[in-house]
């Protein structure tokens, strides 16, 4: 590896890539590692829908329109219960604010190239296999694809390394980690179909929730809710296409014909790290925080995490010299964070049937009254359903 950079960036995910591309553009000396390949990154199914706010972000930091293209649009959500459907313009309540449907995999695979193409210090097939610090300079060891290992002594290490993140534990004596699991897990179905309706369903069913999302012209994913300990295996594709038809009131015959490629599991867990630095580390993204996929924002916070530590890196390393900015980092970015746990929270207990609160079959059929209570009062409300839109879509609530 070449010289020794100020900056150690670990993973190349969403929030990784976003922080390179903006060291890299203000001359930050700094250095990304990633364990996997080029090829390989981004290759798990994970997210699908850019909050509008997101990509305003990108395009202000010169980002979205030069290294990513956002064009197809997500506006309209349905909800779908054994009573009611109920379609949401959320797009329309929040002054012309969609969601972009750009599959993560995309993301990270078109970023990672338009930073190789202008030059960026990006190692793939670079394993960080030990982070620490001294309380306030951090030191790592990251071995190559050869197996041969080199230690770093850099001003700052950024775990951008997710959920797993081995920068995280490196500080998790030293800061308060909040951790929550749900008893619940969520099959993630990915198919090479079309879709089956124009917009996102989401079932919110006393079986359990199940949801419709566009991914691309020829792709369609589908989560099917399930309890924490049914596996990827238990279930055969037969069966998921029956839970999928009854959940999302979908035609049969369309449901039978879905190219089903892959079911993973997404476990519902939640987390915070609180602060998000310590003696030079810093977290960014899912290192630092899991929020329950509800709403579609780990990713989008993600991204957000990392444009406010860019800034920051780049006022204490660049010529203004000046670390106020990276010293609140976590300050700056926290408050936001648990704004947006607790709308994903509220959002998980009415698209769930198994939230902590249903524990027999009497509770199980009141907390599904619930559900339906809410949707039905998505549909009727006029400021309910104005708060739930601005918080979905990721407006602000000046918005108009
Ligand atoms: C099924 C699913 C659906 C989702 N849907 C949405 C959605 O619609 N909208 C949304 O906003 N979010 C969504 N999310 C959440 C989103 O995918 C994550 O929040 C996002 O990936 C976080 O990005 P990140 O850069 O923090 O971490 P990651 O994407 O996890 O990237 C971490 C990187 O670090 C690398 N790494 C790890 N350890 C090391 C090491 N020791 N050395 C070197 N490299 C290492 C990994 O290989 C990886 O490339 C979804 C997640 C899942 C699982």
């Amino acid at each position: 590896m070449p010289d020794e950079p100020r900056v150690v960036i670990v993973g190349a995910g969403p929030a990784g890539l976003v922080l390179a591309w903006l060291l890299h553009h203000a001359d930050v000396p700094f250095q990304l590692v990633e364990r996997q390949q080029q090829e390989q990154i981004g290759t798990q199914p994970k997210a699908g829908i850019v909050e509008y706010r997101t990509v305003e972000l990108l395009r202000r930091e010169g980002i979205a329109d030069v290294a990513l293209h956002f064009e197809a649009e997500n506006r309209r959500v349905e909800f779908r219960t054994p009573q009611l459907a109920h379609v949401f313009d959320y797009a329309d309540l929040t002054g012309d604010r969609p969601h972009y449907v750009f599959p993560q995999h995309r993301l990270v695979a078109e970023l990672a190239a338009a930073l190789v193409v202008r030059g960026a210090p990006l190692r793939f097939g670079h394993r960080v296999r030990e982070v620490g610090t001294d309380g306030t300079r951090p030191h790592l060891v990251v071995e190559g694809p050869d197996g041969a290992r080199q230690h770093l002594t850099p001003d700052v290490v950024v775990g951008a390394d997710g959920a797993s993140s081995a920068v995280a534990r490196a500080i998790a004596g030293h800061v308060d980690v909040l951790d929550r699991s749900l008893p619940a897990r969520w099959l993630v179905v990915s198919t090479a179909s079309p879709a089956l309706v124009g917009h996102t369903v989401y079932g919110i069913h006393p079986r359990g929730y199940a949801a419709h999302l566009r991914r691309g012209p020829q792709e369609t994913r589908f989560y099917v809710e399930v309890p924490a300990d049914v596996g990827a295996d238990d279930l055969t594709h037969d069966e998921i296409r029956t839970e999928l038809a009854e959940r999302l009131r979908l035609d049969p015959p369309a449901v039978a014909g879905l190219d089903i490629r892959s079911v993973d599991v997404l476990d519902l867990r939640t987390r915070m790290t609180v602060p998000m630095q310590h003696g030079g580390c810093h977290l960014v993204g899912d290192a630092a925080h899991l929020i329950t996929p509800a709403g579609g924002k780990g990713m989008n916070l993600a991204i957000a995490d990392a444009v406010e530590l860019a800034h920051g890196l780049v006022e204490a390393f660049g010529p203004t010299a000046d670390r106020k900015r990276l010293d609140a980092y976590s300050d700056t970015r926290v408050p936001a964070l648990w704004r947006t746990q607790a709308f994903s929270d509220w959002f998980l207990r009415i698209l769930t049937a198994r939230s902590s609160d249903a524990v027999d079959d009497g509770s199980a059929a009141f907390v599904h009254g619930l559900r339906e209570g809410w949707v039905a009062a998505l549909r009727d409300d006029a400021g309910l359903a104005r708060w739930f839109a601005h918080a979905y879509a990721g407006a602000e609530p000046t918005d108009p």
